[in-house]
Order: structure tokens, then sequence, then C-alpha cells
């Protein structure tokens, strides 16, 4: 069941809608109304379909039938490009994507690198922040939206340890996934449709579980399952209606038929010894940190296997302080990006636009002539950070907000902070 819930204050300051890559004028900034219904809810709107449902329960995937399964809401797990385009019909999409809690720090980092960037069709470039809630500034996740970045899950707590995420009931990932979604759309008040996506901490999936959250909370897709297996030629997104063929690097992975849920393989990179990497981060055998020249020429190596291949979308996964402590990694990644700016066939995007495409595949000269993606830029308030917040294990926090301060600091089981 897909819950679709405006939450009043998600509307106050809807303006004009981007067009064409313009950013819109900004309206003057307005404080959200305080309302006395507000929150209006203290957890995550609609009920599941199957609330409890232990991933046992779950009908087993059938091998896929690509007679049956066909866009634009079922695909198999292929390599082939979607629409039987030929390769160089096809657009190389390159999603970056930013994981963990948005700071005043790392939000210099992502204004100087994308700002004003733009793709060769004239189009600002996009990108993808999975975004975990611990020590995020929501004022910050509102301004990368309106730059026209996509805003994505990446869980409430982030807790440690790692097998926490492999074990986690429907419950757990329903509080930490599910909540955080009304959670980010309430405080940084952007609108609850435009999140769509989720990356697992650690990448650590949790089976079938995490999946059902999606379906029944209406969340579309899944960014957190890399593939080491299927680098070149590269996976293209698939849904789960039926059984996978991607190979299974952080189990448990799903095994269920989860019908419309769409999952975006992580194609690993190749690191310097062949070893496959989910991350362009967590290469094992890097070029020297200090070697611009070289990563240069890594990043290039790893996007030629998708570009000059089945043009699978070429993922550049990677956290703010990897190249903030490292200049010269920074250096070769921008002029890696002047690189697509500059390529008539490849555009630099925000994950959802690739399943966009993919529901709807056409081919790269029609791509080009498209309008640019839209959104609808939101205000917020100018107030100062809440805080001190009373947070767990008596931990205090102070929290920036585009809406009324919390009493406390939201949490699993409190994602308002009420
Ligand atoms: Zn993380």
């Amino acid at each position: 069941m897909r819950s679709v819930v405006l939450l009043s204050v998600v509307v106050v300051g809807l303006a004009t809608t981007a067009v064409n890559g313009q950013l819109p004028t900004p309206e003057p900034l307005q404080t959200p109304e305080p309302s006395t219904e507000y929150p209006p809810e203290a957890t995550t709107p609609g009920p599941p379909t199957t609330p409890g449902l232990e991933p046992d329960d779950l009908q087993l995937a059938e091998e896929c039938d690509e007679e049956l399964c066909k866009l634009p809401n079922c695909r198999c797990s292929s390599t082939d490009i979607p629409g039987g385009l030929l390769p160089r019909d096809t657009p190389q999409f390159v999603t970056i994507t930013f994981d963990d809690a948005v700071n005043v720090i790392n939000t210099v980092t992502y204004r100087n690198l994308l700002n004003g960037r733009k793709n060769s069709n004239g189009c600002p470039v996009g990108a993808t922040f999975y975004v975990s809630h611990e020590y995020t500034n929501y004022k910050l996740v509102n301004e990368l939206y309106n730059q026209g970045y996509e805003i994505a899950l990446h869980s409430i707590s982030h807790r440690t340890p790692q097998s926490y995420w492999a074990t986690a009931t429907y419950n757990d990932i329903k509080q930490e996934i599910a909540d955080q979604r009304v959670q980010i759309a309430h405080f940084a008040n952007i609108p609850f449709e435009s999140v769509k996506g989720v990356r697992l901490p650690f990448l650590q999936l949790s089976g079938n579980t995490s999946f059902q959250v999606m379906a029944d909370y209406g969340l579309e897709y899944d960014c957190s399952w890399p593939t080491g297996a299927f680098r070149e030629p590269g996976l293209w997104p698939y849904t789960l209606d039926y059984a996978s063929i991607q190979d299974c690097m952080t189990p448990p992975c799903p095994t269920a038929s989860i019908p419309k849920t769409w999952v975006l393989p992580m194609v690993s990179w190749t690191d310097l010894d062949g070893f496959p990497c989910a991350m362009a981060d967590s290469c094992h055998f890097t070029p020297d940190l200090d070697d611009e020249e070289v990563w240069y020429k890594f990043i290039v190596g790893n996007f030629e296997k998708h570009y000059l291949g089945n043009r699978a979308p070429f993922g550049f996964y990677i956290h703010e302080w990897y190249l903030a402590s490292n200049p010269a990694v920074q250096a070769a990644f921008v002029r890696f990006m002047n690189l697509i700016s500059n390529l008539p066939d490849a555009f630099m995007v925000n994950s959802s636009e690739v399943l966009d495409w993919v529901k709807n595949p056409i081919p790269v000269n029609e791509y080009r002539a498209k309008s640019c993606r839209t959104w609808s830029p939101t205000a917020c308030a100018f107030q100062p950070d809440c805080g001190p917040l009373e947070g767990p294990n008596g931990m205090s926090y102070w929290m920036g907000a585009c809406n009324v301060c919390p009493s406390v600091y939201p949490w699993t089981g409190n994602p308002f902070g009420m």
C-alpha cells in the first residue's frame, strides 16, 4: 500500500517550480507557522499491508520471465540495456552520492564541488545525499534539496554494530527508515514524495526485511547492494518481482518477490589489484593518495568499463571526509566531473532520474533534448539551532531545523522528538 501523506508543514513555502535548470528566484523565507496539531502523528502514517510479516512467510521469488516482467513497473535483473538500445544510443548516467550526516563542514565541500556545474545539455548536475539523522543540520538538507539534489535515507541512528542491520526486524527497519522519511520531510521542510531512496548503513542488507518495509511505505529504490560479479558488463537497475541474479556480497540478500521495488545495484569499481570495491573510498589497493594524475586515470579507467561497455550507470559513491582529507583525490574528482560535463552522451544525475529513464528508455539524442528536471523550492525558517536537546544515552545535541524545535532530540521510536 502506498502511503500518500501531506504534512501541513511541508506545503508551507511551496513556491514556483524550477524549469529548464534555472534556479527560481528565491521566495522570501517565511517561518512555518507552528500548528497546535503539529506534529500530526508521532509515527509514520500508513499501516503496512503485512505488519510484522517475517521474511520466512514471504513468497519465494521465481526465476524472471521477460514476457511477464515488462517496463515500466517490472524489469528482470540483467546486464541488457533497457529498451534494447545499442550502447552508442544509451545515455551514460553518472550517479555521485554522499553518505551520512549533513553538517556545516561537509556542506561547504558540496557547494564548492557541485553548485553551478552543468551537464553538456545545459542541465544542472545531480547528486544524491543518503542522509543519516544523528548530527544532521536540517537547514542544510533544505539547502541541498533547493539546489535540485536528491535527498534519500540512510537511517535515523546509523547504529553499530553492523550485524544489527543484518538481523534487524521489520519494526527496527520501519523505525529507522520509514519513520526517517517523515522525519526528514518534516525537519528539512521538503516534500515527502521527493524522498524515494534508501541506503542501509554499512551497506549491510537485511534480507527481505528492508525491501518489505520499503514496499509497504512507498519507498521506490534501494542503493545498498554491491555487485562484484556484474562489473563488466555492469548490472542495470531492476525490480524484485522475480528472483535476482545478483551476487550477494553483504548477506542476507532478498529472496522473496517484492513487486515494484527497485534495486540500483552498486556496481563495484576495480582496484589496482583487481579486487572489487563498492565505494570509491573503500578500495584497498588505490593509487597514492597524493597523486592526482594517477587517481584521475584510476577513476577514468573505472568509468570506461561502463562508458565503453553496456553503459550501466556509473556510481561514484563516496564520503565527503575522504575528499576533504585527500586534496589530490578531490582534484582528480573535479577533473573527472569536468570530463563528464564535456561529454555529449554522459550525464551526472540524481539517482531517481536514472530510474525514470530505465522505466521509459529513450535514445540519447532524445534525452539530450528533454527539459531539465524540476523541483518545488521550499522555505526554511530563520531560527537559531534547536538545543540543547536531550538525546539517547544522556547525550546532548543541537539541531538545525526548518520547523518548530522538538522537545527532545528526535530518535528511533520518537522521530519528531516530542
Ligand atoms: Zn553511512
